[in-house]
């Protein structure tokens, strides 16, 4: 079986539905309200191990109720969540409103994220074990980059999503084996707004980049090949919530499966598909036989 290690965030999604968002000063009723256990971290998490690979995630979550709800959240979805610290003090949370047409306005704050700042050697040994190391950006960089140094002087495949995207130290990218940005991260890394020209250009620090195109698809790129662009499976889409997420850890199973580069990427973009037609984040995220079937 796969095995990936998730270096990374986990927070208590805070929604609020309302008709449309306020402006500052302003006080609005909304609709609806919903807690959702999510943060880039742990969504990666759940859509690897739903996926069908044994996942293990490293972050940290507050001594609060966000905490436990958290923890237990990752747990029932067969993560081994046995290195998440509990840090003294809040649970990340992220603070949403989604208006009636779907846009959203978010506020994260990192509480029991922030405090992960290196790794120790429990870490280690457990990254040692797996197939791919996970990393995204809602870690502090010095985790980060601590994390994909030790992943890739152990041999292991480090796989980046650079969001919330900011530049990227060199140590990290030198670290980085398979970069992921959707189309605006890429953009903003690059200041290049051609997708297949910021891949080409991200081809100079990383060797292998894949640029999430939402419904447009993914475009693979790597040093001395020619590019492939997949095509998104055409569906109706409701909720584009964590599809990002869903995409990477699908691929990351996929890989560790050892499946050639073309046929990982269109499982992976099976994943998404199906995650993208139902409501929810963690929720919405296909196990590995719906997967299959979508890809057959
Ligand atoms: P998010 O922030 O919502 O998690 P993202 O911006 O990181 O997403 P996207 O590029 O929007 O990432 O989407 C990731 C992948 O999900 C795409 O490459 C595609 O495979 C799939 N996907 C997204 N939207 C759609 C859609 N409408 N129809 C089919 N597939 C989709």
């Amino acid at each position: 079986m796969t095995s990936i290690v998730v270096l990374g965030s986990t927070n208590m999604d805070l929604v609020a539905y309302v008709a449309k968002p306020p402006a500052l000063g302003e006080t609005v009723t909304g609709r609806e309200f919903r807690t959702v256990p999510g943060g880039k971290g742990a969504n990666q998490a759940v859509a690897a191990a739903r996926a069908g690979a044994d996942v293990a995630m490293i972050g940290a979550v507050g001594s609060d109720d966000f905490g436990v709800r958290l923890r237990d959240a990752l747990d029932h979805s067969g993560v081994d969540t046995d290195l998440l610290r509990t840090s003294e003090g809040p649970s990340g949370t992220a603070h949403i409103v989604v208006d009636d047409e779907g846009g959203n306005a978010i506020v994260v704050v990192p509480g029991a994220n922030g405090t992960v700042t290196s790794l120790d050697h429990g870490d280690e040994a457990l990254i040692a074990t797996a197939d791919a190391l996970l990393l995204q950006l809602e870690l502090p960089l010095s985790a980060v980059t601590a994390g994909a140094v030790t992943a890739r002087g152990l041999g292991v495949r480090t796989v980046l999503t650079p969001a919330p995207v900011q530049p990227l130290p060199d140590e990290l990218l030198a670290a980085t084996d398979l970069l992921v940005p959707n189309e605006h991260e890429a953009a903003a890394l690059t200041g290049i707004a051609d997708p297949h020209a910021a891949a080409e250009a991200l081809l100079h620090k990383v060797p292998e980049v894949v640029v999430t195109l939402g419904a447009a698809g993914c475009l693979y790129a790597a040093r001395g090949a020619t590019p492939v662009t997949v095509s998104a499976p055409r569906v109706r889409a409701v909720d584009s919530t964590a599809a990002g997420d869903t995409f990477v850890g699908a691929l990351a199973v996929a890989l560790g499966d050892g499946r050639p580069v073309p046929q990982a990427l269109a499982w992976a973009s099976a994943a998404a598909a199906l995650s993208v037609q139902r409501p929810g984040a963690s929720s919405s995220m296909p196990y590995r036989a719906e997967i299959d079937a979508a890809f057959a």
